[in-house]
């Protein structure tokens, strides 16, 4: 993606404000932890941190392709934290700031990441092609979850730093492009967690339950709304413990594991989501968190 010249005028003062950011960061990366911010991985379903050369208090107003971004503040600095889709090519990616009569611009770069295949035989119950009705189910499902990943709470304090919803052993990895029976389906977008059904699901972090339901793919779901943009999934449910709007803490008990919708076994099926774009739950995890899943 070419940039104008004014674009790249802000783009190179941006790469200055990043080196000399990145720099002090470097330093600090034991505050830049206890600042609890996702970590940066600016490639297809990661995220990008991205200072925003901005001074005061009112936190300003981002979009990424038209859709809000989450923006914080650490160390006096106002950060954009961005979504990076899993469809994205590598390549330059401009934020707009609005400023009233003429946006500004900030550009990151997004590298290349390639992720493993995955093929998968499923038997023919669990669902490879739905039929005309469930395919009306299945769109009806797919537009509450679109409502729900593109809500923006403009919230002040939002837990960018999760713990893990069940601790075991990751049964299948973010990303992974996935072929069921031979045919091509979208990539994962969350990873699976492989714990015995009825083990308890706890929140990740402080949210809002935004919805919950029984979908014909991801069965009994609960979807959390940490806010600004950020909310984090958890499919195939054998039991929930939450209702729509209600408040839950970190550690919260939000439901029981098990196999509902399409599921090869019990699993968690945890996906986070970030400006509507699915990104790898494991960037919000603290080191202590990936250090206690099993392999
Ligand atoms: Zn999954």
């Amino acid at each position: 993606m070419a940039a104008c010249r004014a674009e790249w005028n802000i783009y190179m003062m941006n790469k200055v404000l990043q080196t000399i950011v990145g720099g002090v960061l470097c330093c600090l990366s034991a505050t830049l932890w206890a600042a609890e911010l996702p970590q940066t991985e600016a490639v297809p379903g990661g995220i990008a941190i991205v200072p925003l050369p901005l001074h005061g208090d009112r936190r300003p107003v981002v979009r990424y392709w038209g859709k809000r971004v989450m923006v914080v503040r650490q160390e006096g600095q106002w950060q954009a934290v961005v979504g990076i889709p899993l469809s994205a090519r590598s390549g330059h990616y401009n934020l707009h700031i609005d400023g009233g009569k003429h946006d500004r611009i900030v550009t990151f770069v997004v590298r290349p990441k390639q992720y493993p295949v995955q093929r998968l035989t499923l038997s023919n119950k669990l669902l490879v092609n739905p039929d005309a009705e469930e395919l009306k189910r299945i769109f009806r499902e797919q537009r509450l979850s679109k409502r729900v990943f593109t809500t923006f709470r403009p919230v002040d304090d939002v837990a960018t730093r999760f713990t893990l919803p069940v601790v075991g052993p990751v049964s299948s990895a973010f990303g992974l492009r996935r072929f069921f029976n031979g045919e091509p389906r979208n990539p994962h977008s969350g990873i699976d967690l492989a714990v015995p059904a009825g083990t308890p699901v706890h929140a990740p972090a402080a949210g809002r339950v935004a919805a919950t339901g029984d979908f014909f793919f991801d069965g009994n779901v609960v979807f959390i709304d940490h806010g600004q943009g950020l909310v984090t999934m958890y499919c195939h449910l054998s039991k929930i413990e939450v209702k729509p709007g209600q408040q839950v803490r970190q550690g919260q008990v939000i439901g029981e594991v098990g196999m509902t919708g399409r599921a090869t076994g019990p699993n968690l099926h945890w996906g986070v989501s970030l400006n509507n774009d699915r990104v790898d739950p494991m960037l919000f995890l603290s080191r202590e968190s990936i250090a206690s899943i099993t392999h």
